[in-house]
Parts: structure tokens; sequence; C-alpha cells
């Protein structure tokens, strides 16, 4: 057995499901491979039906007592999920390497993503706020305020297998929800280790089980009763445009509430203003990181064209000198892609950019020989293309980088949003005019618009997400955690009167009198003598 996994108190096979502790799963059997030698990690008894209804029903009635306690109690648990996971850092990260491929830096850099995420959430467990508004009717106050939402379903991508539970399930649990968490199958063991690690923290404070909630399994079996369940508030789903449509429109037939977060096919332009080097570097980082599967991957390049014979020479240079092979080796800047599924499709999107018009400049082969027969491993690929080709303008979650020619800013920033996604883009300039253009509302179309940084990755402070094609939906920081919760506005009529809105007349006479109760109407009655005031008619 893998050593790592007795680290988690794991064994070789595992449940696939629990809401605290570990449920007797009765469905099939799912193997989990690493992509970086083709060996068994473990295998994973998948939930089914029953343990789906069982864990469903548990988040439910676990919401019913985890909502009572004050949001910043919530946010101390929250604290502690967070200190665990830093003590996890290395073990976790490279299990995440293990299963996933990403390089140890990756793989721990996603681990501190979920602490960073968690702290965050720990500061909004004391700043849930409300807005109060001047009511148009005298002696009224009105405010709004913000409740728990429900059970949230979230669904989660194979290349950040941790990450976007976080980004989601630390705001989720401030704001007062349980959280159903279905990973991707292809990196189950590492959902498997977090929920370990979280449980216990929920065991150690005496919490109900059904909180925090997992469960592995099919699409049919897990994934499409989840997103159909209305006791499920909300469903966060990471993952393709494929997905996207189709769980976006089955959550909005029983209108639930969705985020979204799907595909993108990231461009930088870079301008004759750009300083050079630092547009390569990042560059380089946003193509070939995470093996070019990245949601936030730098896919297209529009380069000026007297510029551009030089950058097609500095980045085949850099090319040249990415060392390829095991991601938990000191040294090595790529490792493999998930499966041979990822390789296939990438060399099928270079024959078809051939066949459409481009050509390929530099890689693309697949590497054989020593660890590389796991037949993973492959060289990133730098191609050459106009910007509306159909290759160019789909995502391929392969390290292929398209190199687009330009001469007009304007034209540059109508290909950068040429594509139907829209989640990172940016700009490298030295020209405060070009910068500024690429940001106005002419400018890029993206969720994400950078000036002389890449496309990929992104801090949590900000709202994550992007636009059209990725689906609209934002995680992690900013005003975020509204959507975990549902917003309440709020009336009260202290005046002793009945304005009503719009100054509307509807009087009878009821018969009834008003008790008499010593002088405490007065102060009001005062106010109340400013009635009438419109208000909003509904
Ligand atoms: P995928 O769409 O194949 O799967 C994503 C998740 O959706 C998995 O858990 C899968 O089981 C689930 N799923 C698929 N169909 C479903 C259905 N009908 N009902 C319920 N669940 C369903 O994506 P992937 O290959 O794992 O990940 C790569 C994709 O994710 C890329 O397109 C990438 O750009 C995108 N991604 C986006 C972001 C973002 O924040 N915008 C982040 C990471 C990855």
């Amino acid at each position: 057995m893998e050593p790592i996994l007795e680290k988690f108190g794991m064994s070789e096979e595992m449940s696939g499901a629990g809401c605290g502790s570990w449920m007797d799963c009765s469905g099939e059997i799912m193997p989990s491979t690493s992509p970086i030698d083709g060996k068994l990690l473990g295998k994973v008894r998948c939930a089914a039906e029953n343990e789906y209804e069982t864990i469903v029903e548990r988040a439910t009635e676990a919401f019913k007592t985890w909502r009572k306690i004050p949001a910043p109690q919530r946010g101390d648990v929250v604290r502690q999920i967070g200190n665990a996971l830093r003590d996890h850092k290395k073990d976790l990260g490279e299990l995440i390497t293990l299963e996933m491929g990403k390089l140890r830096v990756e793989g721990e850099g996603e681990v501190q993503e979920m602490v960073d995420m968690a702290d965050y959430a720990v500061g909004q467990s004391r700043m849930l706020y409300g807005l109060t508004m001047p009511s148009e009717r005298g002696g009224h106050r009105m405010y709004e305020q913000w409740h728990p939402l429900g059970p949230v379903g979230v669904i989660t991508s194979f290349n950040f297998p941790v990450a976007p539970w976080a980004w989601n399930a630390m705001l989720a649990l401030v704001a007062g929800d349980t959280v159903i968490w279905k990973p991707s199958s292809k990196v189950p063991m590492t959902a498997i280790a977090t929920m370990k690690i979280v449980w216990e923290v929920f065991n150690k404070n005496l919490l109900p089980e059904g909180v925090c909630n997992l469960m592995i399994g099919s699409r049919n079996t897990i994934g499409d009763p989840l997103i159909r369940d209305r006791r499920v508030a909300l469903i966060s789903a990471t993952g393709s445009v494929a997905m996207g449509l189709h769980v976006g429109q089955v959550v909005a037939s029983r209108l639930g509430k969705s985020i979204l977060e799907l595909g993108g096919n990231n461009a930088v332009i870079v301008t004759p203003r750009a300083d050079l080097k630092m547009a390569v570097k990042a560059i380089l980082f946003g193509a070939v990181g995470t093996a070019g599967q990245r949601c936030t991957t730098t896919r297209r390049v529009i380069v000026h064209e007297d510029i551009y014979d030089l950058m097609v020479e500095s980045l085949i240079n850099a090319y040249r000198q990415i060392p390829i092979g095991n991601p938990l080796a000191d040294g090595i800047l790529m490792g493999p892609l998930v499966d041979s599924e990822a390789v296939d499709s990438m060399q099928t999107a270079l024959s078809q950019l051939k066949e459409q018009g481009g050509q390929i400049l530099y890689g693309g082969d697949i590497l054989s020989g020593g660890i590389y027969d796991a037949g993973t491993y492959v060289v990133p690929a730098i191609g050459e293309a106009a910007a509306n080709l159909p290759i160019v303008r789909q995502e391929t979650f392969a390290p292929i980088l398209y190199l687009i020619k330009y001469r007009q800013l304007e034209e540059a920033i109508g290909n950068n949003n040429l594509v139907s996604q829209g989640l990172s883009s940016s700009i490298f300039t030295n020209d405060l005019i070009e910068a500024e253009t690429f940001l106005s509302l002419k400018g890029s179309d993206c969720g994400i618009a950078n000036v002389n940084v890449g496309t990929s990755g992104a801090e949590i402070g900000g709202a994550f997400g992007g636009e059209k094609d990725t689906g609209g939906g934002r995680e992690a920081g900013s005003d975020v955690w509204k959507s975990y919760m549902r917003r309440q506005t709020c009336t009260i009529n202290w005046s002793g009167k009945l304005p009503l809105a719009q100054g509307i007349e509807f009087e009878i006479n009821s018969g009834l009198r008003r008790p008499e109760v010593g002088n405490r109407n007065s102060a009001c009655d005062e106010l109340s003598r400013v009635e009438g005031g419109k208000g909003k008619q509904g």
C-alpha cells in the first residue's frame, strides 16, 4: 500500500461516502491509479441510492442544528479546520500529486489555498452584514438580513481535487449551510483524506453528523440525483462547459440556485510596449504549469506583429528547457497529464490544428521509456494559428499554446473576446492607455482581467469566475458569501399608523378601538404625522 495512505489512516479499499464517519457503501468498486506511473493507488466502494438518500437526509437534519450556532462560533470550527489542514499540508499535497499528477509544490499550494480560504471565512463569519435603508414611510425601519440557505451540493473537477471544495465549503459553513461534496471520480482518495481531516474537527467539537458530507459515485447514481434534489438549495459545480450546460438547466428547471465555474480559453496579449522577459515567464508558467490542466491555463497568446518572431524564438527556447518527469521529484516543471484520454484529446487537437490550416511550431509528442511508459507524459506544444480557427476557440485541456498575430490593439482585444468562454485574460504592456483600454468596458469581456500578470491562478481575496460559457459563477472572496445565504428584506412599522405604499388610501371602519396604554405611543405619534410616502408597489 502507498505509505502516504497510511499517514491518513486509510486502507487500500475505502468507503466512498459518509457524514462524519464512513458508511457501508453498496455501489461499485472504483480504482484510483496514479498518472505518474499508472500504479494502483487504492480502491473506493462507491455510494449508491441508499447511501445517497441517507446523506441528503442527514445533511437536511444537521442543517437545523448547524444554522442555530452563532456565525462566529461556526467560524471558529472553520478556523480549526484551517489549522488541521495546515498540519497536513505536506502529506495532503503529496497525495494530490500522486493522484492527479501536478507538481509537489502545486499540490501543497492547493492545500495552502484551502487554508487561506478557511482564514478568510473565519473573518467573514463576523461580517455577514446586511444593509439598513431609509424607509419612505415615517416611523418605519427597513433593513435586510442574511439567513442560512440549506444543504449545498458541491461538484468538483479532477484538476483541482480539493481547492474548489474549500472555496465553497468554507463560506457555506460560516453561512450556516451544510455541504454535500461530490468530487471527481478521478481523484477520490484525496477527497477521502480531506474529509477524514475535517470530520476529526467536527467530532472533537461534538457536532452532529451531516454538516460536511462526502459521496463518491457515478454521474447517474449520485451526480444527477443531487442536481435534481429539491432539498439541496444550491448546486455549485466546477467542470467542463458541457457539464455546466446540463447542470445549469436541470437546477434551473426546479428553480434552484447554481454557481457554475466552467471551462476557460484564456489569452495573453503582448504589445510592443511590454517587458518581454516578464511576459515570456508568465506565459510559460501559464501554459505549462499543471501540464496545461488549469481552468486559467494560458491557451492563446496574441502578439503584435513587430515582436512576433522574437516571441516565437523566446518561447521555443524556454519550452526546450522544461524538465518533464515525476512531479514529486525536485527540479521537474511539468508532470504527466491526468490519464491517457487526456493525451488522446491533445493528439486529436493537434491533428485538427493542422487540418484547419494552423501549424505546430514545437512539441506535441508523446514521451516513452522509463517512467514515461505510463503513457501520460507529453512534450508541451506551441502552435501557430488564425484566431478564428474552430480548434483555437475550444478548450483542449492539455498543454497546447496557440500563437496569434495582431496589428491594432482593437483587433487583439477582439480576438481575446472571440471565444465563447470568458474566464481569465491578461495584457502585458507598460503603456497606460493600452492597459486601461484593455480594462475598459470595450476591453476584455472576461471575469478576470490582469495587467502584467499572467492568466493562470488567482488570489482567494477576489471573486473568482468567468462570463459567457464559463458560467457566470463566482467563488472565494469579495461578496461571494452572499450566494450561500438567503436575503430577507424586513420593514418594521413602529408608527402606530398604517400608511400604505404609493400613498394609497384604503379606508374602512373596522369598529375596533385602540386600547389605552398610557402615553407610550406619543413619540411615535409625533413621527407618524409624516405619513404616506411612495414605496414600491408589489
Ligand atoms: P468534468 O465536467 O468532466 O467533471 C467535473 C465534475 O462534474 C465531476 O465531478 C463530474 O463527475 C461531474 N459531472 C459531470 N457530469 C455531471 C452530471 N450530469 N451531473 C452531476 N455531475 C456531473 O470536468 P473535469 O474534466 O473534471 O475538469 C476539467 C474542466 O473543469 C475544464 O473544462 C476546466 O476548465 C474546468 N474547471 C473550471 C474551473 C473554474 O473555476 N472555472 C476550475 C477548475 C476546472
